[in-house]
């Protein structure tokens, strides 16, 4: 419709804009890291006096926060650069597995139980494979670091007349149901290490493909994340 099309627009500006943002606060962050460096071999020379140490440790504070603000601009702009979907015919089931390969190690150290479970006539999909195994790995990553305590995940696959269902089922953490809006922000993250963009990645990838993400989430019990993609008319059936 014409009002989401305004919307989109808006969006995509938005992005430029901040994609712009983020581009120029390299150069002074690059200059920084110079000087920074600079300063640190002045300072050893300086070592005999008393305040050199105290100098020094603030020096470190300094080289810190300018890696950190350098991790948050490069994930940013991973974030938002406009990847334009390049589209293929996608074995969904194939793919969960090559993700949980690449996760296995970490899943079997933290005794995690993992089960995929997929319906006999699941159709292939039209979608960009790196992008869909984005948000595969984006999901399970989240389920994984949710079952701290152990767990089990379940990623289930059916599909109905129009769409193709894939279901990511978790017995972690779980979310309240007043984070559950706020999962899809940038930045949102409740994990020390988070950086609060996986989710927003996968909401965008799964737009852009046509399809939605739904979550179903209780405090304590679990999450269940199912993402519904488009069911694409098969070429061949074109050609009947
Ligand atoms: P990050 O993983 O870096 O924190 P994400 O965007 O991937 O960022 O997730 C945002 C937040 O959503 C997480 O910090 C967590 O609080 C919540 N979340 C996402 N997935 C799950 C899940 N499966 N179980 C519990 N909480 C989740
Ligand atoms: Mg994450």
């Amino acid at each position: 419709s014409m009002e989401e099309r305004i919307e989109s627009e808006r969006t995509s500006s938005i992005v430029r804009l901040a994609a712009g943002v983020a581009h120029e606060l390299g150069n002074p962050l690059n200059s920084l890291t110079i000087h920074l460096q600079l300063i640190e071999r002045k300072l050893k020379k300086l070592s005999e006096q008393k305040d050199a140490a105290k100098l020094a440790e603030s020096l470190q504070v300094c080289q810190g926060e300018v890696q950190r603000l350098d991790g948050i601009i490069t994930h940013f702009l991973e974030a938002v650069r406009p990847q334009k979907p390049e589209l293929n015919e996608l074995d969904l089931l194939a793919l969960v597995e090559e993700v949980l390969r690449v996760q296995e190690v970490e899943l079997s150290d933290r005794l995690l139980d993992v089960k995929v479970e997929v319906s006999d006539d699941l159709p292939t999909i039209l979608g960009d494979r790196g992008q869909i195994k984005q948000v595969f790995f984006n999901l399970i990553k989240n389920a994984m670091e949710a079952m701290q305590a152990g767990g089990s995940l379940r990623v289930l696959a059916r599909r109905d007349a129009d769409h193709v269902y894939v279901q990511f089922v978790d017995t972690g953490s779980g979310i309240s149901e007043e984070d559950l809006s706020k999962v899809f922000q940038a930045y949102y993250t409740t994990k020390k290490e988070g950086h609060g963009l996986g989710m927003m990645i996968v909401e965008r990838i799964m737009r852009e493909h046509g399809g939605c993400i739904n979550i179903e989430s209780h405090k304590d019990k679990g999450t269940a994340i199912t993402l519904q993609f488009p069911r694409q008319l098969r070429r061949t059936r074109l050609l009947e």
